[in-house]
């Protein structure tokens, strides 16, 4: 791999983008407008610099990084010498499969081309191009640069040369690949999100408020973080847009999103990069504040 390109520069696409270039690999971050794309290198900067200040990385080493990130907002341009193309769009197929087409008629013949989506299929995704063989799911966890998994998704027509090389380019860049299979949800999300679906089932019931449920999976099993604050930092957008996919993937009405999650969402709480969701934001401040709605007078 030479050239990497990434396509979506949101929480996702800037961390894709952070550790190959940490890694020595140049990479064009494209998105549909400057904007965006300047928050994500600010954002780079200030992740590398937290690296710095921690001295898990030298100055010298954060600006080599940043030398190797570029950005466009023309798709065909930016991926037009890429090796790899890393998808990192919003979470919505009808987007994806749009993507997929634009990249399989500008990129290079050789080049993979895969998408980091949370659970929508890769066959489906591989079918729209004219090399399902080299289409692949490279599922970055988030944080990405501090998570270590990717969890590695064959198609059904994935070739074993491409997965071995997107396994053993994970690893190069230091982090643990697993293989798994094409399935909605896959692993990961087919066990997380249900989880986290029923934890809004259990708040919408008021069986308990939102400090109490996360407070009983933080204690009560060790989570590292509750699943209500997980599912405002991965984003109340994508948590839905991954049950229904799961709902249509297994026509099982286990799946089903809660109502409130679907409120939520079409109330523009989405969490920590809307500011609100089942917890308040506020920018520089690291409390854990429930949201004016969930708060117990
Ligand atoms: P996000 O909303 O932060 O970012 C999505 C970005 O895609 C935005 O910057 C948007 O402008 C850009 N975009 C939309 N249409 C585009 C187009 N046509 N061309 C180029 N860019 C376009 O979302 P995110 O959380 O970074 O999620 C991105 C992907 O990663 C999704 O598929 C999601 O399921 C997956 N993912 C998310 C998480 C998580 O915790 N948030 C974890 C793993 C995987």
């Amino acid at each position: 791999m030479k050239h990497i390109s990434v396509i979506g520069a949101g929480q996702m696409g800037n961390g894709i983008a952070h550790v190959f270039a940490q890694s020595g690999y140049p990479v064009t971050l494209i998105d549909i407008a400057q904007d965006r794309l300047d928050k994500a290198v600010a954002t780079i900067t200030k992740n590398l610099d937290r690296q710095v200040a921690k001295g898990t990385l030298t100055e010298a080493q954060k600006a080599a990084a940043l030398a190797h990130v570029a950005t466009s907002t023309d798709m065909a341009t930016g991926v037009q010498g890429a090796d790899l193309v890393v998808e990192a769009a919003t979470e919505n197929v009808d987007l994806k499969l749009r993507i997929f087409k634009d990249i399989d008629a500008h990129a290079p013949a050789s080049a993979i081309l895969a998408t980091n989506t949370s659970s929508i299929s890769i066959t489906r995704i591989a079918a729209v191009t004219g090399r399902p063989g080299q289409v692949i799911g490279m599922h970055f966890m988030n944080p990405v640069p501090v998570m270590k998994l990717v969890e590695v998704i064959r198609g059904y027509n994935t070739t074993d040369a491409v997965t071995r090389a997107i396994m053993d380019l994970s690893t190069a860049i230091g982090k643990t690949p697993v293989e798994v299979n094409d399935y909605a949800g896959f692993v990961a999300n087919r066990i997380l999100m249900p989880m986290i679906n029923e934890a809004i089932q259990t708040l919408f019931q008021g069986v308990g408020g939102v400090a109490e449920i996360d407070t009983v999976m933080k204690l009560g099993m060790a989570h590292p973080m509750g699943p209500l604050q997980l599912a405002d930092f991965i984003g109340l957008d994508t948590c839905l847009a991954i049950m229904r996919v799961l709902q249509e993937g297994f026509g099982d009405p286990k799946y089903a999103p809660c109502p409130l999650l679907v409120q939520m969402v079409t109330a523009g709480k989405l969490g920590v990069k809307s500011g609100e969701g089942f917890y308040a934001y506020t920018p520089g401040s690291k409390d854990l504040v429930v949201a004016p709605a969930f708060a117990r007078g």
